[in-house]
């Protein structure tokens, strides 16, 4: 049992550049603790019945009228249904902009080649499932800042989360959650330094 009275159907620690999924049934509750902060975690979820349905950030922004995903934002799919809702958030900011990591724009970026990176985690992951990389969308960053400037201005900046943050989803129907804990060195994503984050599964 946690805290909450609930029980706790899965509990994991998620390496430094490791991934995670799990397919999370209506009502439970998704978990992702930065145990040490500024750890960003790149996510993606998909209906479990019809995965063509997946996120869909678009929809997410102008629906919830924010960029930013926080308590209350809800993840909605491409058909605008919703996957999933923020049910707590003590970080405080999420990007739903800057998409996942990945060799390619590592090298376009920074010069590096064959670096360790999401999208090859969510490829390995999605894998699992039947799915291949076409299903990797533009992807919700938890503990990732982001800032949006008034000109328009983005960059990827020293994250805000705090040794233990957490967020919490809730699955608003069937999905299946995907993972990746960034393993980008390059910017300040992970700080620099990728460090272990702690991913549950909560009971209704
Ligand atoms: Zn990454």
């Amino acid at each position: 049992m946690n805290p909450s009275g609930s029980k706790t159907i899965r509990h994991d620690i998620v390496a430094p550049g490791g991934r995670w999924s799990h397919r999370i049934e209506r009502g439970q509750r998704l978990r992702i603790v930065d145990r040490e902060g500024r750890q960003a975690v790149d996510f993606l979820c998909y209906s479990a019945d019809l995965p063509l349905d997946r996120y869909n950030a678009a929809n997410t922004v102008k629906i919830n009228g924010n960029i930013y995903i926080g308590t209350g934002t809800k993840l909605y799919s491409d058909h605008a249904r919703v996957l999933m809702t923020v049910t707590e958030d003590t970080c405080g900011r999420h990007d739903t902009l800057a998409g996942c990591c990945s060799a390619h724009a590592n090298f376009v970026r920074y010069g590096v080649r064959d670096t360790p990176n999401c999208r090859d985690n969510f490829i390995a992951e999605l894998a699992c499932w039947g799915l291949g990389p076409s299903e990797i969308v533009a992807n919700v960053n938890l503990f990732m800042n982001v800032p949006v400037r008034q000109d328009g201005g983005i960059a990827i900046e020293q994250g805000l989360s705090k040794e233990g943050d957490h967020v919490e989803l809730r699955a608003e129907q069937d999905v299946l959650a995907v993972l990746s804990n960034c393993p980008q060195a390059h910017n300040p994503a992970a700080g620099f330094a990728p460090t272990p984050i702690e991913v549950l599964v909560i009971g209704a």
